[in-house]
């Protein structure tokens, strides 16, 4: 079901896209595709507008941010109307995900981003006549391509981090989800952020590809795996940094000790939360054959009391990428093709129109099976009995992907030796899916799921190059080093190197 549809071009023959809804698949407006000639003219614009806003302080920047942090909490209904709609996700869910998250990162952005880019001096272990000095410098124009799945937050956040440390920005999101990432200009709008230092561009894939090809000096990308390592070979090509947030299968381990009403609850959260669309869902389960039966029974009992629909409250939302709905049919329908018992769900919610997927638990699963092996990125919660802790970790790993994962263990130093053999960006022991949350931790993916990480200092650090500067201290008239090279001097080069490096009282010093 494609939600997103070519519609008539424009008058000035850019292309259009018709959008719909996937809670009441009604019409919700369309957008225009933005050209590549239009990019690049966007791109020169931002680079005009870049040394300015380098030139900023921390405290003006520090200003736009809270601007945009009032706004956000003053005006949060209006988001969340626009979201709600665009993704058919539960209000309640769109509140605590897209907009604590991101007044979050505009609050912790704002505080520290003075702190964490502040020039600093590193002391020199044995140079001791010059002074290092390191000094973030912004890389000039940075461009953001991001997803549908948690359009806004997902949007902002990077687009914030590389604004805090003195870039001009060029946003573009999902085509998919274009009304809730052009909340972002909206907010940023609210600032007085001067002219083409943020710009959104509307499109689809072109418009991204367009984007990486127009010159930027770096692309930060969050999206599958496949357009990953499109935009990665032409930033190779181009010989721009990027970082890649890509795809995940994220593994759950219950140990034999867990507390399995905690874990249950868990693992149904983790894997039916935005239903299932994360990078950081829950997408396989491991459990200890001696607690399997209950840990078991009780996800199924938490699943069954689970609602769905667009009216009222509910829990587990729409599917808001047409597309993916046939990928998650796919995993079910080949997973009881191997021999999958479906315990909840298996299907798509007969009682509505939109795109509903039922949350759904499966056992009896294996690694032949598509759903243990390839991002779902749906409702799908399978369930693997495995001999022992061992086994766990084993199969846990036997996978392309390294995003996430969560141990379950009332023993928190062998859940932390257990997340340390996991081959994933992040672990979380004993709670599921709060990395991406946690501003002072680095998040991002190992082997197909990514390159880089975002978020914290190493993430806003990334935004900038890391220049060093090195200042001689004594203001001789040479230096030892310099020429003329003379046997004396090699002679005393020799006696040094044995001094420095030959003795334990030299090695102790450098
Ligand atoms: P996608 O790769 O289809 O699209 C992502 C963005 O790239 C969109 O804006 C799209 O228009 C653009 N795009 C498409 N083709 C392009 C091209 N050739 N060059 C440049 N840009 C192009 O991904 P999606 O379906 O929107 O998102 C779902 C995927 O994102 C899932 O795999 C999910 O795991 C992943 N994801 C990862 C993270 C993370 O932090 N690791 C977070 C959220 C989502």
């Amino acid at each position: 079901m494609a939600l997103v549809e070519p519609s008539e071009p424009s008058a000035g023959g850019r292309r259009r896209l018709r959008l719909r809804s996937p809670a009441t698949l009604r019409e919700m407006g369309e957008i225009d595709v933005q050209t590549a000639e239009e990019v690049r003219s966007a791109v020169e614009r931002a680079r005009k507008a870049a040394p300015g806003w380098a030139a900023t302080s921390f405290a003006d920047r520090r200003q736009v941010l809270e601007r945009a942090l009032r706004h956000l909490v003053h005006h949060e209904q209006d988001f969340v109307d626009v979201i709600v709609q665009e993704t058919g996700k539960p209000r309640e869910e769109v509140l605590a995900t897209e907009i604590v998250g991101a007044c979050d990162a505009l609050q912790f952005y704002a505080k520290r981003a003075k702190r964490i880019l502040a020039d600093h001096t590193v002391p020199l272990h044995l140079m001791k006549t010059k002074r290092l000095l390191i000094s973030y410098r912004p890389l000039g124009v940075v461009g953001i391509i991001t997803p549908w799945n948690v359009p806004f937050l997902l949007s902002l956040n990077p687009t914030i981090q590389a604004l805090a440390a003195g870039n001009a920005v060029l946003l573009k999101p999902s085509e998919t989800t274009a009304c809730s990432g052009e909340l972002v200009e909206r907010l940023l709008a609210e600032t007085d952020l001067p002219q083409d230092v943020f710009q959104l561009l509307r499109g689809d894939g072109e418009t991204g590809a367009a984007l990486v090809e127009a010159g930027v000096d770096k692309i930060s990308f969050t999206g599958s795996v496949a357009t990953g390592r499109k935009v990665a070979e032409s930033c190779a090509r181009k010989l721009i940094p990027c970082t890649l947030e890509l795809g995940g299968k994220d593994p759950m381990i219950v140990c034999a000790d867990a507390d399995l009403e905690r874990a249950a609850g868990g693992a149904v959260f983790g894997a039916f939360a935005n239903s299932g669309q994360v990078c950081i869902s829950t997408e396989r389960v491991y459990v200890v054959e001696e607690v399997a039966d209950d840990f078991t029974r009780r996800v199924v009992e938490k699943t069954s009391e689970l609602r769905q629909g667009p009216e009222g409250e509910s829990d587990v939302g729409a599917i808001i990428h047409g597309p993916q709905l046939d990928v998650i049919e796919a995993h079910v329908t080949d997973a009881r093709a191997r021999g999958a018992r479906v315990l909840a769900g298996g299907q798509r919610n007969p009682d509505y129109r939109g795109l509903y997927f039922e949350p759904t638990v499966l056992a009896d699963v294996d690694h032949s099976m598509q759903v243990m092996r390839d991002e779902t990125f749906g409702p799908i919660l399978p369930i693997m009995r495995v001999r022992d802790e061992e086994e766990a970790i084993r199969l846990a790993n036997q996978t392309r992907y390294g995003l996430g994962g969560s141990v379950w263990t009332r023993d928190k130093r062998r859940g932390t030796e257990i997340a340390k053999r996991l081959g994933s960006g992040g672990v979380v022991v004993n709670d599921c899916m709060v990395t991406y949350g946690l501003p002072e931790a680095p998040f991002g993916g190992r082997r197909e799921s990514g390159i880089g990480q975002v978020n914290g200092e190493t993430g806003l650090r990334s935004y900038c190059h890391a220049q060093t500067i090195v200042i001689d201290r004594m203001g001789t008239k040479s230096e030892f080093l310099w020429f003329p090279y003379r046997a004396r001097k090699g002679r005393l080069i020799r006696r040094l190197l044995k001094l420095v490096w030959g003795t334990p009282l030299g090695r102790l010093l450098t």
